[in-house]
């Protein structure tokens, strides 16, 4: 089956085709076909294509919103000069895998779309009125261009979550908040932890039951999971993806009294303090200059600037707290394992987060680390480290591909 994997943001949309079935999934024969982003919808929007195995192509193209947005990707797909092997028109799509980020409580696995869904993914707006509104866009967008004949799936950042004890995931506030609300804790990021769990069990020959585990996300935003007999038994990011870790521009945990005095001192309103704390903080506030580890871990090798240096140290030391955290929650653990841009890619912060930790059996082989980057996978753990460290590539694509496919098979529904 061909599968096009979407995930819409506010002003962005991107996708991936995968070639999967069950036979291809049994073998981890799934192939991407071709991928693309479309940034800055609403305006001129910047177009970036790529069939795989060829040149990336860029454009700039007129979208004003995410119906013409997905209406420019179908037909840069079936283009007969594109040339995606074994798709010439819109029938070899089979079906469509979406990225939805709240869930709540009512879905805690991947389900096919239908009316009732969309009603159910509206219902959890108020918990996250940034993300599911768009998202819900994409699936109008893509039942209006290719029809309720072609099966959509939606798979959520939060499911993986819901096996969280109450001890995990009640806020210690008045229950009955709890109760009229549903203000808890949900998780993001659950189909990237979800993954690299799933691989970790491949590399390490583990049963589902037999992993324990701790899965650290670094990347725009990052989150860590302590994972136990397989499931998620806590994660750092809460009601919303502002709790927790240090972020590119989110700050993480904040004693929520800074924002009765922020409105106070800065005669700040709600929605601006929203926006402080989605946008203008984590590594980026504290910097001053980037949200980019890339580019702040240059400043401080190049500069020595002050405030990189402290925003990378900051970053770190939350992401070591929460390692520490989750090994005391689960009476330890088998594996560490990082992913996210960071994670996969900068052997500096891997060994700053990791650094000193020997004493609870962690520790880091420096030429291993050095040399896993660049979607290299693996282990990076010293040969006496009782906890194993891993660096596992995530692909939330491919998982929400192969939950399609299933939830399309298991349905009595045909498409
Ligand atoms: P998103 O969460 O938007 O999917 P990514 O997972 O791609 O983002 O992570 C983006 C982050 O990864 C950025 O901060 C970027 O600087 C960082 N990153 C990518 N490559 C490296 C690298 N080689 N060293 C340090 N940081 C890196």
């Amino acid at each position: 089956m061909n599968i096009l994997v979407l995930n819409c943001g506010s002003s962005s949309l991107k996708f991936q085709i995968i070639q999967t079935d069950l036979e291809r999934i049994e073998k981890d024969d799934d192939r991407q076909l071709a991928k693309g982003l479309v940034e800055r919808i609403g305006s001129q929007s910047l177009v970036t294509f790529q069939v795989t195995g060829k040149p990336v192509e860029k454009h700039a193209a007129p979208l004003r919103d995410h119906r013409a947005a997905l209406d420019h990707v179908i037909r840069w797909i079936i283009d007969p000069e594109t040339q995606i092997s074994g798709i010439q028109s819109l029938s070899d799509i089979h079906a469509i895998g979406h990225r939805v980020v709240h869930g709540a409580e009512r879905f805690t696995k991947s389900v096919i779309i239908d009316d009732s869904v969309i009603r159910g993914v509206q219902d959890c707006i108020d918990l996250a009125p940034l993300h599911n509104p768009a998202n819900l866009k994409g699936i109008a967008a893509a039942r209006e261009l290719l029809g309720i004949g072609v099966a959509q799936v939606a798979v959520f950042d939060t499911s993986f979550h819901s096996s969280m004890p109450e001890t995990s995931f009640l806020y210690a506030i008045p229950y009955q908040l709890y109760r009229r609300h549903k203000i808890r804790r949900y998780g993001f990021h659950g189909t990237s932890h979800r993954y690299v769990a799933f691989r970790y069990r491949q590399l390490a020959g583990k049963t589902r039951e037999e992993t324990n585990i701790i899965t650290v996300h670094l990347g725009n935003g990052c989150s860590a999971c302590a994972i136990r007999g397989g499931a998620s038994f806590d994660t750092s990011m809460g009601l919303s993806p502002l709790e927790g870790l240090v972020m590119g521009t989110r700050g993480g945990d904040l004693d929520p009294a800074v924002l009765e005095l922020l409105h106070h001192k800065e005669g700040m309103s709600m929605a601006d303090i929203d926006n402080m704390l989605n946008k203008q903080s984590g590594l980026l506030g504290i910097s001053g200059l980037t949200n980019d580890m890339r580019d702040l871990l240059e400043e401080a090798r190049e500069h020595q600037d002050r405030r990189a240096i402290l925003a990378i140290n900051i970053f770190a030391q939350r992401a070591k707290k929460y390692i520490g955290a989750y090994l005391a929650e689960m009476n330890g653990a088998d594996a560490i394992v990082f992913t996210g841009g960071i994670g996969e890619n900068s052997s500096v912060i891997r060994q700053r987060i990791c650094a000193g930790l020997d004493w609870l059996g962690i520790a880091i082989d420096d030429q291993l680390n050095s040399q896993m980057s660049g979607g290299k996978e693996g282990e990076i753990s010293a040969k006496d480290s009782r906890v194993k460290v891993y660096v596992i590539p995530t692909n939330e694509e491919l998982l929400i591909a192969r939950d399609t496919v299933r939830c399309v098979l298991n349905s009595p529904r045909r498409f």
